[in-house]
């Protein structure tokens, strides 16, 4: 579900026509449609409101300030993984007692940041930080926002199938303890008087398209709870993580209703608070890249689309493999693609390769895909671009990158400006 609509041939956001955005603001533009943004937190908000549950939105996935304001508006706290992202936050208004930190190598600055700030849960790693961040509670205490509380990242070994480097719930990855270890980790740092170890985390991954693999991690980890509690130790919260599915083709994902539908019968008066770090489930499809055909050309037996966007606009593709569904923002009737797949075949497409301007082979947005006629000149959308899009972008190539535009209804604003120039080298001395 999403708003952006083809409507008489023409690409809606909401209520404007995207044509008009880069008309004004040019190409290539993230596009976002607040109400996308909105809708599917609250979906998320409705699916576990049988049991106590905290949203912490993934700061990582999209954050520009004017986004994060709104998912501060609509009460959700924040999942972030360095001390830049805690800024945003605090910038935006988020509230620190929601906010969530992970990551396996945050640095003695980023800790003391944080324990100022007064966060939910670190998000513990491993020994070696759990140790790091009892000796600067200790050294801090005086500067910081009470007792810190930890969560303890454990890795429940579940087959998560995705790319290989988006999968962090193995016993492989560099990423939390393995279950078995966790309870030494209590019996060794469970009880200081600096750190209350006192929830448990788990994140499996990104980019899974099943239920299963969560019920797994909770049917995992609720064990081990269960142990330590009978040991003493106080586990207030599971932390489920992020990685739910997005639609990056049409109703091809469970949807907030049926993850939940799993999750929450497993939790219902365990006397244990939720925590969800939802990502791309809230703003990938609440993201479109708009970029301007620049050139056909024919190389061998293939045709190029070569676009004003690059790699350095959007790294999915090169980086993952990753589809998106890419059409033109206008088309004729018979060409109004009823949903968005890897497979539509529509009479009449060429097959194309989509690329950009940059020198790299692995600058492409697809590969043999099925487009309608386009010529130079022509917008072409890319779909489902609002999880790690502009969040991942990149001066490569001395490219200014792109503005950030957000749709209200009928009308839009600029919450990011295009770069500049001067932007490019105003650092360097
Ligand atoms: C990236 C990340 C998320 C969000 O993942 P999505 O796939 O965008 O939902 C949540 N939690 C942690 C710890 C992460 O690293």
């Amino acid at each position: 579900m999403d708003h952006f609509k083809y409507k008489k041939g023409r690409l809606f956001a909401e209520g404007v026509a995207v044509e008009a955005i880069a008309a004004e603001i040019g190409t290539p533009v993230y596009i976002y449609s607040k109400a996308t943004f909105v809708e599917h937190l609250q979906k998320i908000k409705r699916a576990y409101s049988a049991i106590d549950t905290t949203i912490c939105y993934s700061v990582k996935a999209c954050g520009n300030i004017n986004l994060l304001r709104l998912m501060v508006a609509e009460g959700s706290g924040f999942d972030i993984v360095s001390g830049g992202e805690l800024y945003r936050v605090l910038q935006a208004g988020g509230d620190p007692s929601k906010v969530v930190y992970a990551g396996v190598g945050k640095t003695d600055a980023e800790i003391i940041e944080a324990l100022k700030a007064g966060i939910a849960y670190f998000n513990i790693e491993s020994e070696a930080e759990l140790e790091n961040l009892i000796r600067l509670a200790a050294k801090h205490k005086s500067v910081s926002a009470g007792q810190p509380r930890a969560a303890l990242r454990v890795n429940p070994d579940i087959e998560y199938k995705t790319h290989e480097f988006l999968t962090t719930g193995k016993k492989e990855t560099k990423f939390g303890v393995d279950i078995e270890r966790a309870q030494k980790v209590f019996a060794d740092y469970g009880d200081t008087a600096e750190v209350k170890l006192c929830a448990i985390h788990v994140h499996l991954g990104t980019g899974g398209k099943k239920v299963d693999p969560y019920v797994e991690a909770v049917e995992k980890t609720l064990p081990l709870i269960h142990r330590l509690r009978s040991m003493g130790y106080t586990i207030e919260a599971l932390d489920l993580g992020g990685g739910y599915g997005a639609d990056y083709e049409s109703e091809t994902v469970p949807s907030a209703a049926e993850y939940a539908a799993g999750i929450v019968p497993l939790l219902k008066d365990k006397d244990l608070r939720l925590i969800l770090e939802p990502g791309k489930s809230i703003c990938a499809n609440a993201g479109i890249m708009l970029m301007r055909l620049l050139y056909v050309k024919q190389g061998g037996t293939k045709t190029f689309a070569i676009v004003d966007a690059g790699m350095n606009d959007l790294i999915r593709p090169a980086l993952y493999d990753a589809f998106h569904f890419i059409w033109p923002a206008e088309v004729a009737e018979e060409f109004v693609p009823g949903r968005r797949h890897k497979d539509l075949r529509l009479k009449g497409t060429q097959t194309v390769d989509v690329v950009g301007p940059i020198c790299e082979g692995a600058d492409f947005f697809a590969k043999d895909r099925p487009l309608p006629p386009v010529r130079r000149g022509d917008l072409i959308a890319v779909f489902t671009a609002g999880a790690y899009g502009f969040s991942m972008s990149s001066n490569y190539n001395a490219r200014c990158r792109a503005p950030e535009v957000l749709v209200d209804g009928d009308r839009f604003s600029v919450i990011r400006k295009r770069e500049t120039y001067e932007d490019l080298t105003s650092l360097e001395r």
